[in-house]
């Protein structure tokens, strides 16, 4: 995998096309206080800055760790910002103090604040109107950038590739912490900076629990194995399920693969522009629903990937959202029997401008049930 053949990532112009979301907002200038969309409007990639978003001009505060780092990155990216460093929290408070004066109506995240930073920021802004705003940035991060979907699309690539090279190795017994540590072990020396999330490893029995975590248990022949997992390339998330058995499964286990293999591929099917996330739902749990085990599929089918493993928009019965070209969601329906095991299927996909194409898998391992 060459990562060095990226596109550069041009954060420049997505300040702007956040203030045009202000006046509908009601707010003057935004507090940016939750980090994946500091990132997303500068390029910066450290753990402390909040970022103020005015008409005029971009302010970005960090800690003292991180001046040298802010500089190069926001220059790397293309963004033009005043950018103050504090040595104390003091200081970080005047910066900001100093930045908000004369600010009439400002923006925060209020699903990414806390309640004693809204404290904090009442205290310190005095005059200024606090204005809770809801997931502006994550709306415009709904919408993938070329250069941001090639990095996703590198990072399933490893995947794919990452559990080509461990799949021959589940024939060995080997325990389920093994084989998440195997994956891990396989896309770090592929190029990716670390897991999207944890390993899941779930085999026999544990399969029936959707978030279990890779156990001793040894992984037998003729058992179903759930391997759900992903891979961060520049700061975007992979995600990819399969559900494999080393040898033949029983034919219990074969029947229920199918139908998630069913459903699976229709909820492909529905994705395109301007479909509902709820329809995409509905055509998966439908088929699941018609086999009788509607009862078992217990979570919702999928959901945005991006600078976050679980982003907007999210792909659920209950979901009001239309899907848009460009986005990047997960279909990844399961059924879940406790006490005998479970199935999972998942791919990432890219919904694209042709709705008569639909969408394209990102993630391209073989759906074999038997390896
Ligand atoms: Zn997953
Ligand atoms: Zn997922």
């Amino acid at each position: 995998m060459n990562l060095d053949a990226l596109p550069p990532i041009e954060a420049g112009p997505r300040a702007d096309r956040l203030r045009a979301q202000f006046p509908e907002a009601g707010v003057d200038a935004l507090l940016v206080t939750r980090l994946p969309n500091v990132r997303y409007l500068t390029g910066f990639t450290g753990s402390a800055a909040t970022l103020l978003v005015r008409p005029d001009e971009l302010v970005f505060v960090t800690d003292g760790r991180y001046g040298e780092q802010a500089a190069g990155q926001l220059e790397a990216a293309g963004v033009a910002a005043r950018i103050e460093v504090g040595t104390t929290q003091a200081a970080q408070r005047a910066a900001l103090e100093a930045s908000v004066d004369g600010t009439a109506r400002l923006g925060l995240e209020a699903h990414g604040v806390t309640w004693a930073q809204q404290r904090d920021y009442a205290e310190w802004f005095g005059t200024t109107e606090l204005v809770p705003t809801k997931q502006l940035v994550e709306q415009q991060r709904l919408v993938k950038e070329p250069a941001e979907v090639a990095r996703i699309r590198a990072a399933c690539a490893i995947g794919d590739e990452a559990l080509g090279a461990v799949a021959p190795r589940l024939a060995g017994r080997p325990t389920e912490r093994e084989v998440g540590l195997w994956l891990e072990l396989e896309m770090r020396e592929r190029g990716a900076s670390g897991n999207s999330f944890d390993p899941i490893v779930a085999s026999g029995p544990n399969g029936a629990m959707p978030h279990a975590r890779p156990s001793a248990r040894h992984i037998e022949p003729g058992e179903l194995v759930v391997l759900d997992f992903g891979c961060i390339v520049d700061g975007y998330c992979s995600d990819m399920t399969r559900t494999v058995s080393v040898g033949a499964p029983s034919p219990d286990a074969a029947h229920l693969y199918d139908v998630v293999l069913q459903a699976q591929q229709a909820g492909r099917d529905a994705v395109r522009a301007d479909a509902t996330c709820a329809d995409v739902d509905h055509a998966c749990r439908e088929i699941i629903d018609a086999a009788g085990l509607g009862h078992t599929f217990v979570h919702a089918t999928g959901h945005g990937v991006g600078l976050e493993i679980h982003e907007a928009p999210r792909v659920a019965a209950t979901a009001r959202d239309t899907l848009t070209a460009g986005s990047v969601v997960t279909v990844e329906p399961g059924v879940y029997l406790p006490g005998v095991g479970g199935v999972r299927i998942e791919d990432t996909v890219v919904v694209l401008d042709d709705t008569d194409l639909g969408a394209e898998a990102l993630t391209g391992f073989p759906k074999e049930l038997v390896l």
